[in-house]
């Protein structure tokens, strides 16, 4: 998606992903692995240098002015719940109901009748219309910015950390809201998060993105049955187990130093400084992303084609 290039600094470089319609892609890794800024260039609201990002048969990068503004109203976003997310200043009402506006496609008592039918379908009552955010819990104040994202009747919607600012009890009900949601119309979803747990609730399939590029990317149930790349391991042996006795045979994986900036990347793999199983090749070559087996796609010179280790990695639980 992104060009190479020995002046810019590249946040984001070689991502290369597929979602299919009406499914998940949850999309995880570290805060500065390039998460946010592949969502914001899916949906054109940052430029790539280089590539192609193909909604329903057209390049967007090749799309602007009207046909631009015709597409951005099928893909939309929902950030996190955080104090600028929404007006302070505006109803509940009014907030849902101002990309109709923006739009200019529903007179008044129409956009009325539809923030309603909105507000009902996210789980708000609409006789808070009038209420403001303030009046709000992060839930409730989250389940707004889903409606809005909702009124234009998107297709596709970048769910960019949608629940990392909530109280862990109301995460799942927003998860919850998120797949009913999904199911009822149809959406298609690329969800980012660096909650690993979270991830696997709502996706199909997940990719692990690394320092700008993606080094894992599979089904959820693959992912977390059989990691191939050492830092998914890593991020897997982190999450909780809720049977206890497996809990109790959980074994971190504890990397050290922390995620460089791509200011500075390393040389070969970009994970090698931090790699619990690093070869000498792995700091002067750069892993092939590749599709070791059907499915399964991986970046790691440890990786042979039928997707087994060519050194053991550690288990995950001893
Ligand atoms: Fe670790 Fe080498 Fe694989 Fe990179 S290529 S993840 S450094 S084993």
């Amino acid at each position: 998606m992104f060009a190479r290039s020995d002046e810019v600094t590249r946040a984001v470089d070689g991502v290369s992903f597929t979602i299919e319609r009406g499914k998940t892609l949850g999309l995880v890794g570290e805060s500065g692995s390039g998460k946010s800024t592949t969502g914001r260039v899916v949906l054109r609201l940052e430029e790539p240098t280089a590539g192609s990002i193909w909604f329903e048969g057209r390049d967007l990068t090749t799309v602007d002015g009207e046909e631009l503004r015709s597409v951005r109203r099928r893909m939309q976003v929902v950030f996190q719940d955080s104090a600028d997310s929404l007006n302070p200043r505006m109803s509940i009402g009014r907030t849902i109901g101002e990309p109709l506006r923006i739009f200019e496609v529903a007179g008044e008592s129409e956009i009325a009748t539809r923030v309603a039918e909105l507000m009902r379908l996210v789980g708000l009552n609409p006789a808070w219309a009038k209420r403001f955010p303030h009046e709000l819990s992060g839930g409730q104040r989250q389940r707004i910015n889903v409606a809005r994202a909702l009124s234009l009747d998107p297709d596709f919607i970048v769910l960019d950390e949608p629940i990392s600012a909530l109280d862990v009890s109301i995460q799942a009900q927003v998860v919850n809201l998120l797949v009913e949601l999904q199911e009822r119309l149809g959406l298609t979803y690329l969800f980012i998060a660096h909650d690993l747990a979270m991830v696997r609730q709502i996706s199909d399939r997940i990719a692990v993105m690394y320092l700008g590029r993606i080094v894992e990317t599979a089904n959820s149930r693959a992912l977390f049955h059989d990691p191939l790349h050492p830092y998914t391991q890593a991020l897997i042996s982190a999450v909780p187990v809720a049977v206890p006795a497996m809990e109790r045979k959980r074994t971190p994986i504890l990397l050290k130093g922390e995620i460089p900036s791509p200011r500075n990347v390393p040389s070969g793999c970009v994970f090698h400084p931090r790699c619990p199983l690093v070869q000498n090749v792995c700091r002067e070559v750069v892993p092939e992303y590749r599709e070791a087996f059907p499915g399964r796609f991986v970046a790691c010179h440890l990786v042979d084609d039928q997707g087994s280790h060519l050194v053991r990695p550690r288990p995950l639980a001893s």
